[in-house]
């Protein structure tokens, strides 16, 4: 079968890439060196939001707001049409101390963000002091998000190919004529680099100055009858997410250890220590896991074409907040792509020689 665009990658970031094609008429072939949905996208924790907004240059800001802006439909669309409710909750944040209270204030005054000091006991009983609340910040469930992107891939007509692990690419002149993978070779008019922690390693020289190379980060599980607070709370570095079964999350670590996933004693002990501070009775977790991010300088992804293949766009580097960013990303890829006005100046996003 014909396809228009190969896309290597099978995180939310292919798979967002992949909808936004499909729904432009392309036909797509997506690549997936394992299962789709299982490396960082799965392991992230679903915040769609950067921690701290006021942290984050302008270049941050505008695919996050923007991206933000486009989740509660995405994600209504997406339960409506494949039957899977990926979860999508405006939870709201809660900050605890310490915090930058002016620096907060004047970044969501800026951004027609919501702020509100908000008296602790009054979301965490017998708890003093105040915090900051951010009631319009929302969560989803990863993997149910995933299953649900993956379902309207499938039901858009897009093919995928799993335990397809893309190995060189092949070239010829200012192009790409195909690909070999573990499972022989594959070719389209155009390809798009979607492969997350591993976008930079897999293009080898190509890559020129992308700066793409992963970041570890673990998560502990711990599970209640019921959600403790419905609020997502963050205590400087430290979150705690809470899904509606009664799991909570809380992460994470930001590990500079090479592709190494695995888990660590010392990464359970120090985010053990943090939750006990703030509260001592809790049990003990029943799951830690770690995933790899796509790290990148800044924290800004690359969504361009390449600089010399005429037929390699890439959207990869999305560090810390690719859930959060996907859906705007993926509507930049297709304006890259189409050479459509932007909807705001992408300069930043473009890959570097
Ligand atoms: C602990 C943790 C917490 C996080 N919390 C949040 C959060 O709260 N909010 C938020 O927005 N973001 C969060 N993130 C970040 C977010 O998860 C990532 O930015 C995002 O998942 C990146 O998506 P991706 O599709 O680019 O990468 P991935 O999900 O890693 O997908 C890349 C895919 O490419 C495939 N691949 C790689 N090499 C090849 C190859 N050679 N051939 C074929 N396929 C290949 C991989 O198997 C993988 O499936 C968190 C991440 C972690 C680790």
């Amino acid at each position: 079968m014909k396809t228009d665009f190969l896309i290597i990658g099978g995180g939310a970031i292919g798979m967002t890439s992949a909808i936004a094609l499909l729904e432009a008429g392309y036909k797509i072939t997506l690549v997936e060196r394992a299962a789709t949905g299982g490396e960082a996208s799965w392991a992230g924790g679903g915040i769609l939001s950067p921690l701290c907004s006021w942290d984050y240059t302008d270049a941050v800001t505008r695919l996050t707001q923007r991206s933000m802006g486009m989740f509660s439909d995405a994600a209504a669309l997406l339960y409506e049409s494949t039957g899977i409710d990926p979860e999508y909750q405006q939870s709201g944040m809660l900050l605890l101390p310490p915090f930058q209270d002016d620096r907060a204030a004047t970044w969501c005054a800026e951004h027609k963000v919501i702020l509100r000091h908000a008296a602790l006991d009054e979301y965490l009983p017998g708890m003093s002091g105040s915090g900051l609340f951010m009631p319009e910040i929302a969560q989803v469930r990863n993997p149910r998000l995933l299953q649900a992107l993956r379902r309207r891939v499938e039901m858009l007509g897009g093919a995928i190919l799993e335990q397809h692990e893309v190995q060189n690419f092949e070239i010829r002149g200012d192009r790409i004529t195909g690909l070999q993978t573990s499972k022989g070779s594959l070719s389209a008019d155009a390809y798009v680099l979607a492969a997350g922690a591993w976008s930079r390693s897999l293009l080898g020289e190509h890559a020129m100055g992308m700066d793409v190379r992963p970041i570890r980060g673990q998560i502990l599980l711990f599970k209640f009858d019921a959600p403790p607070f419905p609020n997502i709370l963050l205590q400087e570095k430290l979150y705690f997410i809470p899904r509606r079964d009664g799991h909570v999350l809380v992460g994470s670590t930001l590990e500079n250890v090479g592709f190494d996933k695995s888990t660590t004693a010392e990464a359970r002990t120090d985010l053990l220590q943090r939750v006990q501070a703030l509260f001592p009775d809790w049990p003990a977790p029943v799951r830690q896991w770690a995933g790899l991010r796509p790290g990148s300088p800044d924290n800004i992804p690359t969504i361009s074409r390449h600089p010399h293949l005429a037929n390699l766009y890439a959207n990869c580097g999305h560090f810390r907040y690719g859930v959060t960013m996907s859906f705007a990303c993926a509507e930049l890829l297709l304006g890259e792509i189409e050479g459509r006005p932007q909807p705001f100046d992408v300069r930043e996003y473009r890959w570097r020689e």
